[in-house]
């Protein structure tokens, strides 16, 4: 997606580490008109698939979410990232290695909101090397509910978890794929 390549490239940060700070658009302030602009590309690109609920993990994910699910008239769950040792049974859970902390959350997700009558698109901020994607996928699959795909805002195709996703058979789409980046060199995407 253009757009979202082009602000990337205007206000996009790259740090040590292989990591993007995209906090003037994305993950700290939000531009929501951009938001919308993603959403509809993310409806376009997913529709007719029958999704009935959009997935996400809080934090990052839950705005782009929000935007995005009025395209699709249907509710966001957001897995929230567990503070306590004791989980409760009603809940799905699973661990996520977090890329930006370097630390494993547990995370849950209400079974009063995940069911299999549910068509769950998954959505986040960034893909790295999948580990969230992969514990919602673990919560998708324990719940019952079908797995449409996973939509991703910004892909770092230079790392693992989208290629792996994908010779999982998952469809993955993201809006922006970036190739390589470097502080140097700047960001150049596929
Ligand atoms: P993964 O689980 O795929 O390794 O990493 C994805 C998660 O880590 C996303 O939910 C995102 O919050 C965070 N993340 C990974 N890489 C970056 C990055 O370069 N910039 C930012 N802002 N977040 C990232």
């Amino acid at each position: 997606m253009k757009l979202l390549e082009e602000r990337i490239r205007r206000d996009g940060i790259v740090r040590d580490g292989d990591v993007l700070k995209v906090d003037s658009f994305l993950n700290h302030q939000m531009d929501v008109a951009l938001f919308n602009e993603m959403g509809r590309e993310f409806e376009r690109l997913f529709h007719g698939c029958g999704v009935n609920k959009i997935l996400t993990i809080e934090a990052s994910g839950i705005g782009v979410a929000c935007v995005t699910a009025q395209y699709f008239g249907c509710p966001v769950v957001f897995a929230k990232k567990s503070k306590t040792k004791n989980l409760a049974p009603d809940v799905w859970t699973s661990k996520v290695y977090s890329f930006t902390h370097d630390r494993v959350y547990d995370i849950i997700v209400s079974r009063a909101f995940l069911g299999p009558e549910d068509r769950v698109l998954l959505l986040d901020d960034f893909l790295a090397n999948g580990e969230a994607l992969k514990g919602l996928i673990d919560i998708v699959d324990q719940s019952g509910a079908a797995l449409v795909g996973a939509a991703i805002c910004v892909e770092k195709a230079f790392q693992p978890g989208g290629d792996k996703l994908r010779s999982e058979g998952i469809r993955v789409e993201s809006l922006a794929r970036i190739k390589s980046m470097s502080a140097e060199n700047g960001i150049e995407f596929c």
